[in-house]
């Protein structure tokens, strides 16, 4: 239980970083904010006068680039070290009580939902939907309640089958996606609690190599209990060394292509903001924040 709980601070870094962001402005101008009511792309404290076409471009590439980016340099650890996902997996390894489990896993599955909808809807007005009971904060209860049925029911489901990240990263050619190892076979009792424990169906750590592996590490903790009740011995499954530490995950080769990807998608952006084309369809989106 002790490692997990040392990762817990990349993830809860990741989550106060996402959360934080739509918040930060200069005179009311955004560190980065699709402003789609006022037909505004706002980065780094400037405004950009966008149509609803472009902004929706420029939505997708960034969301596109990320992901691409952040499988290069990182791969399958971001499941693992950053993903709300595997902070969820911390959470029920926690809170025992189901309905603290459950007040839990929704708090976090809000705060996600309200952070998502702040980089659309500025999150000082979405408070006000909030008081108004206005469209965006039903949108916001929405989106929370997925996510907390995701956390709660489908985490292993979701992580192997639906989610674009993982989509990504099963088709990309990369060779450090599997993190975990089964050590010692002969000492292993067949119990099989570290399959039963997977959240990913069929997943079986024992015959090695899998990429839907998702990093959660919960085999390893399932057989550090056994084992520590069975022989006094530590788990069978672990990390390997070079993989411990988050800031040695990052794959070199990796990180060039990253920025490579990173800079394409700025240049998009770029292209998609000086680009005239786009202009002449403006949706009134004004009806989606009364
Ligand atoms: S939990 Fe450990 S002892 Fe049990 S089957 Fe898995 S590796 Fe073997
Ligand atoms: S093999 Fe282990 S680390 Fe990978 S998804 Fe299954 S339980 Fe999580």
């Amino acid at each position: 239980m002790a490692k997990r709980e040392i990762l817990a601070p990349s993830m809860l870094a990741t989550l106060f970083v996402y959360t934080i962001i739509p918040w930060v402005n200069f005179d009311g101008i955004h560190f980065l904010m699709f402003h789609f009511e006022q037909h505004r792309f706002e980065f780094l404290f400037m405004a950009f006068e966008t149509s609803t076409h472009q902004l929706i471009y420029i939505v997708l590439t960034l969301f596109i680039g990320l992901i691409l980016t952040l499988n290069f340099t990182l791969s399958r650890f971001f499941c693992g070290y950053y993903c709300p996902s595997a902070l969820a997996t911390i959470i029920h390894l926690k809170f025992k009580n189901p309905f603290v489990l459950f007040a839990v896993i929704f708090s976090l599955a809000f705060l996600l939902a309200f952070s998502t909808v702040a980089y659309f809807s500025p999150a000082y007005e979405l408070l006000i939907h909030f008081k108004e009971f206005g469209m965006a904060a039903i949108f916001v209860g929405i989106i929370a309640t997925l996510f907390t049925s995701i956390f709660l029911l489908f985490r292993g489901w979701y992580c192997s089958i639906l989610c674009p990240y993982y989509f990504i990263s099963a088709i990309l050619p990369q060779e450090e996606k599997q993190t975990f190892e089964f050590k010692d076979k002969e000492s292993c009792i067949e119990c099989n609690k570290c399959v039963k424990i997977c959240p990913v169906d069929d997943l079986d750590i024992k015959n090695g190599f899998d990429e839907r592996c998702v990093q959660c590490g919960l085999c390893e903790i399932a057989c550090e209990d056994v084992m520590m009740k069975h022989s006094n011995k530590h788990s069978l499954i672990s990390k390997r060394e070079k993989d411990k530490s988050p800031l040695n995950n990052f794959s070199k080769n990796g990180l060039v292509i990253g920025i490579i990807v990173f800079v394409i998608m700025i240049g998009i952006v770029y292209f998609l903001l000086d680009n005239s084309l786009l202009d002449y369809c403006y949706f009134e989106n004004k009806v989606l924040y009364r």
